[in-house]
C-alpha cells in the first residue's frame, strides 16, 4: 500500500499545495500523522514557551486522488486508525470553554493502555480512535488546519473513527485531501480544545462520487448518517447541518420539505461537534434504521 511519512505535512489546506503523493480512486493510502501538537511535547513538565505554536496541527499529505473534478465528492473511508501509546491533553487561558479559569497553558501526559486512557486525576475512560483533522483543498485561498470549513478540516467530529466514510466536496482537480490530528479519545463539545492528541497511522480508502451534490460534509458509520456544518456561532452551524440533511433527505429520498423536517425533527440527532477551533462545528444525525424504510439510499 502507499505510505506517506509524517514530515509530508501541510499546515494548511489549500488548492496549490504540492501533492505528497498521487492514489486511484478506489485505491487507498496510508498516512502516519503527528498529533496536533506535532509531537512537541514529551512529558508533563513541558512549557508552552517550549512549543513552536507556527507548528501546530499539521495535516499529513495532501494526497492527489486521480480523477477527483471540481463538483464532485469524495467519499474516504476510514480503514484503520491505530494510535501511538501515550497522548496528551492541554489547558490553557488561551483556548476551550473553560479558559478563563486558567492562566497559562500546562500539558498532561495520557498514557493509553489495555483500551484505555489513563486520565489525570485517576479516570480511565475507553479509546475510541478518531481523526481530528480530515480535508481536501477549499474552494478559494488556503485555509489553516486547525479551521473547519465546507471543506472539511478540524472538524473534530467523534463519528470519524474505524468504518466510518467522509464524503468531501471536492473543489480542485485531485481534491488535495490531508488528514491528521488523532484523538484516542474525545467527548462532544471538546471543551478544553484538545481531546487525547495522540500521534499514530490511519489507512483511507478514497473514491470518487459523482451522483451525490454536497455543500458540506457528511459523514456516514454503520448506524448513522450525519451532515456536518461549522460556523462562527453554534446557532449558525446547527442551522446549516439541519439544512443540508433536509435538503439531502428531500433530493434523495423523494421526501418533500414539509416531511423531512418532520421526520427530522421526530427521530433525527442535533449534536454539538466542537465549541472551540475556534469556529463550531454541528451535526445532525439520522439513524440508518429509521431510513430503512426508504427504497433509496440516502448516500
Ligand atoms: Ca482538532
Ligand atoms: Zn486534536
Amino acid at each position: 500500500m502507499i505510505q506517506v511519512a509524517k514530515d509530508r505535512r501541510v499546515f494548511s489546506l489549500s488548492a496549490t499545495a504540492e501533492p505528497a503523493v498521487r492514489v486511484a480512486a478506489g485505491g487507498a493510502v496510508c498516512l502516519e500523522t503527528a498529533d496536533c501538537f506535532s509531537d512537541q511535547v514529551r512529558s508533563s513538565s513541558d512549557t508552552p514557551e517550549g512549543i513552536d505554536w507556527g507548528s501546530i496541527n499539521p495535516a499529513t499529505g495532501p494526497v492527489y486522488v486521480e480523477g477527483a473534478e471540481p463538483g464532485d465528492v469524495l467519499a474516504v473511508t476510514v480503514e484503520r486508525v491505530e494510535v501511538a501509546d501515550r497522548g496528551v491533553m492541554a489547558v490553557s487561558a488561551g483556548f476551550g470553554v473553560l479558559r478563563r479559569h486558567f492562566s497559562g497553558t500546562s500539558f498532561r501526559m495520557v498514557p493509553l493502555q489495555d483500551g484505555e486512557a489513563l486520565l489525570p486525576g485517576g479516570a480511565r475512560v475507553s479509546l475510541r480512535p478518531m481523526i481530528g483533522v480530515i480535508g481536501v483543498a477549499p474552494d478559494g485561498g488556503p485555509v489553516p488546519c486547525g479551521s473547519p470549513g465546507s471543506h472539511g478540516g478540524n472538524m473534530d467530529t467523534r463519528l470519524i473513527g474505524e468504518g466510518a466514510t467522509v464524503y468531501l466536496p471536492v473543489a480542485t482537480a485531485g481534491a488535495l485531501l490531508a488528514a491528521g490530528d488523532l484523538h484516542a479519545a474525545m467527548g462532544d463539545g471538546e471543551i478544553c480544545g484538545t481531546g487525547v492528541e495522540v500521534a499514530g497511522r490511519i489507512t483511507l480508502r478514497v473514491d470518487v462520487r459523482r451522483d451525490l451534490d454536497l455543500v458540506n460534509p457528511l459523514v456516514e458509520t454503520a448506524e448513522v448518517v450525519a451532515a456536518i456544518a461549522s460556523a462562527v456561532t453554534l446557532d449558525e452551524a446547527a442551522d446549516l447541518a439541519t439544512r443540508d440533511m433536509a435538503d439531502l433527505l428531500c433530493a434523495r429520498l423523494g421526501l418533500s420539505m414539509g416531511d423531512a423536517t418532520m421526520l427530522m425533527s421526530a427521530a433525527g440527532q442535533l449534536h454539538v461537534s466542537q465549541v472551540v477551533d475556534p469556529l463550531k462545528t454541528a451535526r445532525f444525525e439520522m439513524s440508518k434504521a429509521v431510513l430503512k424504510c426508504f427504497a433509496g439510499a440516502l448516500v
